[in-house]
């Protein structure tokens, strides 16, 4: 009978607190859950007209430095007096990049950048046959830890910085730490005053989750002061929209509302002491300090979504996600 009490006091409790959960939840994390609330998609992020037939949109940003969009992911190449330099090679734009290409020019492919490892932008390198591939060492030394076929390894590699000067352009590689990966590099074309950095900023978008799941979020802060020493009209992202400088200063903007809210939420619970001491003392840690979390996450997003909502796009979506990641990482660093 004492057994039989306890299992109905334990299944009402947990009930109970499922219920606490949903109720204090924040409310749009709660509505986009169950798909019946979204923020209504800003105009200008509406993504480029990408022709269904050929699979991908194209842009001539500068003179032969070309823009290239494909449902997903974005790239550009280079046509130069004597061949072609394409950055990347993402597989969801995979022979619709060849197509795009060929649809301005005849030249041959001489070099193919890997802006960094992550074969969602890269994975369609090895259809680039006779390029010689020039990456960052620790790119490098991933792919050769990965021995995958889709992403032949570079046969050109730099530490700090390397120089193309192909057929009249000039294209300046550079590498200022992990950031999003390692290895993942700025490439930036003064005289087009035309910069690439991949996986960084979402021109008009907010990052995809946990800024991008970036791996060093210090260095992550401090790449935008890094591009934006630079001057540039055009910011190719990887991802979202054809950015310029500006939109690249909006998600530096962004980004450091995300960490003065998150440091701000940490520390009006009274840090981590605090939130251990009441952690310690509930039935289960773990929820109780997910539970912390999350308010402290809800606190930050409310603030930076009410500024941001109709600039940026998803900023409903992903923004918990970046916070409760900066929330964290006020706690341990
Ligand atoms: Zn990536």
């Amino acid at each position: 009978m004492k057994k039989h009490l306890t299992k109905i006091l334990v299944a009402s409790t947990a009930i109970l607190s499922l219920w606490v959960a949903i109720l204090l939840t924040p409310a749009n994390d709660f509505l986009s859950l169950t798909g019946l609330y979204h923020q209504p998609i800003p105009e200008h992020a509406e993504g480029h007209p990408v022709d269904p037939g050929k699979g991908y949109y194209i842009e001539e940003v500068s003179d032969g430095v070309y823009f290239l969009s494909g449902w997903s992911h974005n790239t550009m190449f280079v046509v130069t007096d004597e061949s072609v330099i394409a950055v990347d090679a993402p597989p969801s734009l995979g022979e619709a990049y060849l197509a795009a290409i060929r649809e301005v020019t005849d030249k041959p492919v001489s070099h193919l950048i890997y802006s960094h490892s992550h074969s969602d932008h890269i994975g369609f390198a090895s259809q680039f046959e006779g390029a010689s591939i020039v990456a960052h060492e620790a790119t490098a030394s991933i792919l050769r830890d990965r021995q995958d076929p889709q992403r032949p390894i570079p046969t050109v590699t730099f530490d700090e910085a390397y120089t193309l000067d192909v057929g009249g352009k000039h294209i300046e590689l550079t590498y200022h730490g992990p950031a999003h990966g390692p290895g993942n590099i700025a490439i930036y074309l003064p005289e087009d005053k035309v910069m690439t950095m991949i996986d960084i900023a979402f021109p008009k978008w907010v990052p995809i989750h946990e800024f991008a799941v970036a791996e060093d979020l210090d260095a992550y802060y401090k790449i935008y002061d890094v591009l934006l020493a630079k001057e540039f009209t055009h910011f190719i992202g990887g991802h979202a929209m054809l950015g310029s400088y500006q939109d690249v200063k909006d998600q530096q903007e962004y980004a450091i509302d995300i960490k003065n809210g998150a440091v701000a939420a940490y520390e009006s619970v009274g840090g981590l002491a605090k939130l251990g001491e009441r952690a310690a003392n509930s039935p289960n840690t773990y929820v109780t300090v997910n539970f912390g979390l999350n308010r402290m996450a809800g606190k930050c997003e409310q603030a930076v979504v009410d500024k941001w909502a109709g600039k940026l796009a998803g900023v409903d979506v992903f923004t918990h996600s970046h916070c409760k990641r900066m929330v964290f990482h006020a706690m341990t660093d």
